[in-house]
């Protein structure tokens, strides 16, 4: 395929998983990050009867996957254990970015005197860690970084070395916090650190790590996103993924056992061999830029088999997602050969009837190609049609999206 440069896939994030604040909470806890106490309600009266353990000034939060939950109104301070309720009884369903909220956590109130941020993350472009921290906290990450990006400090971190005392001390003077405040943040950082690296994150941030009146640095909010490829040595984190919130395509792939990945595209993929799925995906995002910048819609790999119901499922996955406007099926026959896999294509056309609406561009080679060809092209389906090479159906199947 004598091609020029290829984009490079940058947003593959489909072997992490983010957890609910109130989960990073408790990690945060068992790595002694100075948290406050938080309780998980699922209803007013447990919103009250939190309140009530917890004593005092309590603040309820929307549990959703998403930042800016305080504009959106998913966090609210209550004086009272009634107050809680009437909290919670608000917060409770709101759809904060199409999140709708099914679960609070009711955290122990903190007398904010001023907020931070901090953050590290895994940095993929430069194969290091990175961390970025800043003195001016309580506005969003995104915003401050557009605005007043001389504010926010970025600190290489070397994964060898971590975040000592002294590197954290190098990043908070970095991010411009006065001298007396370094030696008080520092080692909260390296607490930080340590949930970073002993459960394998991707990412920890905390946005607003907070000064309090009577002089404590805290974590009031935090994210966690796990790297899912170390749960081999996570016994624990499995427990942390949550099902029903994921997406539900996502859930219905994983429910038949397929290796499917929700990108934000509209061509949507199908291959066989991570390899070979993951190249599809380039190409496809290359040949797409000629197309008003169309992309893929997903990560699937039907793996080996490649049967009549795999197919079958794969296809139907892909087909109930709104955003695919073509669909791609680009297989290269090894140990499986073309026919097997034209008659899995010709098979689930026919199981999914007319709930297959979408145009098919299927690209086959290797193993029995012709004998595969022949088949598609004897069954003759309106919506499917034939290319000779990967970048032939890529450039026809980014045309049809483009449609
Ligand atoms: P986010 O909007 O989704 O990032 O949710 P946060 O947990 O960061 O909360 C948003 C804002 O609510 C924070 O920046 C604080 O200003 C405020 N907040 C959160 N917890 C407390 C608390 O315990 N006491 C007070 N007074 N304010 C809080
Ligand atoms: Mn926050």
């Amino acid at each position: 395929m004598g091609v020029p440069p290829r984009p490079i896939l940058t947003s593959v994030d489909w072997i992490t998983v983010d957890l609910y604040e109130y989960q990073a909470r408790d990690m945060f806890e068992k790595h002694g990050v100075p948290v406050l106490r938080g309780i998980v309600a699922d209803t007013p009266d447990e919103a009250r009867a939190a309140a009530e353990k917890i004593g005092g000034v309590t603040v309820v939060k929307a549990q959703v996957k998403t930042g800016g939950r305080g504009k959106a109104g998913g966090v609210k301070v209550a004086k009272t254990p009634d107050e809680a309720f009437d909290a919670a009884k608000a917060i409770l369903g709101l759809d904060i970015k199409g999140h709708v909220v099914k679960r609070l956590m009711v955290a122990e109130g903190a007398d904010i005197k001023e907020e931070y941020y901090f953050s590290v993350l895994l940095d993929r472009a430069n194969r290091s860690y990175l961390s970025l921290c800043s003195y001016e906290g309580g506005m969003e990450i995104e915003q401050l970084a557009v605005e007043r990006p001389e504010a926010l400090a970025r600190v290489e971190v070397d994964p060898i070395e971590g975040i000592t005392l002294a590197k954290a001390k190098e990043i908070a003077v970095a991010a411009k916090f006065p001298a007396e405040l370094v030696d008080k943040v520092a080692p909260v950082l390296v607490t930080l650190y340590d949930v970073y690296t002993k459960e394998d994150a991707t990412l920890v941030e905390v946005n607003p790590l907070v000064l309090t009146g009577s002089g404590e640095v805290l974590a009031l909010d935090g994210k966690i996103t796990l790297d899912a490829n170390a749960d081999f040595r996570q016994a624990d984190h499995a427990a942390l993924e949550d099902k029903a919130a994921a997406d539900p395509l996502e859930a219905k792939a994983k429910e038949n056992d397929l290796n499917y990945v929700k990108l934000d595209g509209e061509v949507g993929i199908i291959g066989n061999g991570a390899g070979l799925v993951m190249s599809t995906l380039d190409v496809v995002a290359y040949a797409g830029e000629k197309f008003g910048g169309v992309k893929p819609a997903n990560f699937l790999d039907i793996g080996g088999g490649a049967s009549a119901e795999v197919m079958a499922a794969g296809l139907s996955v892909i087909l109930g997602d709104a955003q695919v406007k073509s669909v791609f099926v680009n297989v290269f026959g090894g140990i499986t050969a073309c026919d097997a896999v034209a008659n899995g294509i010709v098979a689930a056309l026919d199981i999914l009837g007319d709930k297959a609406t979408k145009p098919l561009v299927v690209r086959l080679d290797g193993n029995s190609v012709e004998k595969g060809r022949e088949i598609l092209a004897a069954r003759n389906h309106p919506l499917v049609s034939l290319a000779t090479t990967m970048d032939d159906g890529a450039a026809r199947a980014a045309e049809l999206a483009a449609k």
